[in-house]
């Protein structure tokens, strides 16, 4: 989505100096109800890690929203917004046993697993606790894929929820992420058919599943259209009934981008222009943002955002554009060169459109001096 008229007068009234980032409160909850709308049986926990801004926490936690968390500290700014313990997750299927002791003492109920090892910690740590078990998909469709790192093979699963039941833990569900911004609706079909198979093999065990952890995945528009909420809603509820039929679990979801990915706008400024011999028409475009201030999701230039700036009448030619530091991987498009105008010129600001998520928690603290990226919440 391009600047709201709220994010525009905002920036035109403060004329914040450097680069920063500007979230409108009314798109993230227009975003809640619309998820709330589609998907009126399921839980929402909001992946804290895709923007952790206390205004937006507040927000959520008032409109009922719970929450994925991923460490302590995510814990507790969910339980500073207003979020009580049972409304929050520990998604992260990678923690310290320690942390596990310290949620456990601040009412968390709720934890993500992937292999026994972790099992063993919860039963330690929180006794008693409610477990789900992440299994692997292909993250084949999205843009931002999230590989092997999480999750196990489905077969597994059975083992780790069977230890989890016999450690005394609540074998409460099964977990995945299709992969973040994932535009291929079917992505849900095969992994809740895994889902579906590893429910019927517990209770072949006599350890009855009740959650279905559907995660995040849903995109944000940058520029190329996105299916709409509603279209997501359907193919899972789709699938949840081919797999299920009419003894559907208790389900939720994770979304981050798709939360908050459309409600955030950077302004940046263009530092240089230049090129690389004399009669080269391939200009690089220097801005003062690049991959070390907030925008890492360039890496491979998985997510490109959409730019624009006050000469988009004007005629358009490629350009490689790049970040301000001193780091030759602070470059932000250039295997795909990027569109922008013939006269665009030192000094010129540019608006980095759809930049909610993952910005302000990618930025470096401090590489070259530059400051984080700042941001305001409106
Ligand atoms: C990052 C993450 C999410 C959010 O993913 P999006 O694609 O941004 O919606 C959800 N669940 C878990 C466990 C995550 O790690």
């Amino acid at each position: 989505m391009a600047a709201t008229a709220r994010i525009l007068d905002f920036l035109r009234d403060r004329r914040p100096e450097g680069p920063c980032l500007v979230v409108d409160l009314d798109v993230i909850a227009k975003n809640y109800r619309a998820f709330i709308r589609a998907m009126p049986a399921t839980r929402i926990y909001y992946a804290v890690k895709a923007n952790p801004a206390p205004e937006i926490l507040k927000l959520l936690a008032s409109m009922g929203s719970s929450f994925d968390t991923a460490s302590l500290p995510e814990i507790e700014m969910a339980l500073d917004a207003g979020a009580t313990p049972d409304r929050i997750s520990f998604g992260n299927t990678i923690k310290k046993e320690r942390d596990v002791a310290r949620a456990h003492a601040l009412g968390v109920t709720l934890y993500a697993v992937d292999c026994t090892e972790e099992v063993e910690k919860i039963a330690r740590a929180a006794p008693g606790a409610r477990v789900f078990c992440r299994i692997l998909t292909d993250g084949a469709g999205a843009e931002w894929p999230l590989s092997r790192k999480f999750g196990c093979e489905p077969a597994m699963a059975v083992d780790v929820l069977t230890r989890a039941h016999a450690l005394g833990l609540k074998a409460h569900g099964i977990s995945f992420h299709v992969g973040s911004q994932q535009t291929r609706l079917e992505a849900w079909d095969s992994a809740l058919a895994e889902t579906k198979a590893i429910f019927d093999a517990l209770a072949h065990h006599g350890i009855t599943l009740s959650m279905v952890n559907l995660g995040g995945g849903f995109p944000t528009r940058y520029l190329k259209a996105v299916p709409g909420t509603g279209q997501y809603a359907g193919a899972i509820h789709e699938a949840l009934t081919r797999h299920f039929g009419n003894a559907i679990p208790e389900t939720i979801i994770e979304p981050g981008r798709g939360m908050v990915g459309n409600a955030g706008v950077i302004k940046a400024e263009v530092v240089l222009v230049a090129k690389k011999h004399a009669n080269d028409n391939l200009r690089w475009v220097y801005l003062d943002i690049g991959k070390f201030g907030g925008l890492a999701e360039t890496m491979e230039e998985a997510i490109r955002y959409p730019i624009s700036t006050a000469r988009d009448d004007d005629p358009k030619a490629p350009c490689v554009v790049a970040g301000p530091t001193c780091d030759s991987a602070d470059v932000l498009y250039e295997k795909t060169p990027y569109d922008l105008p013939v006269t665009l010129t030192v000094g010129d600001e540019v608006l980095i459109e759809a930049t909610g998520a993952y910005t302000t928690t990618y930025a470096s603290v401090a590489f070259n001096g530059f400051a984080p990226l700042a941001a305001y919440v409106i």
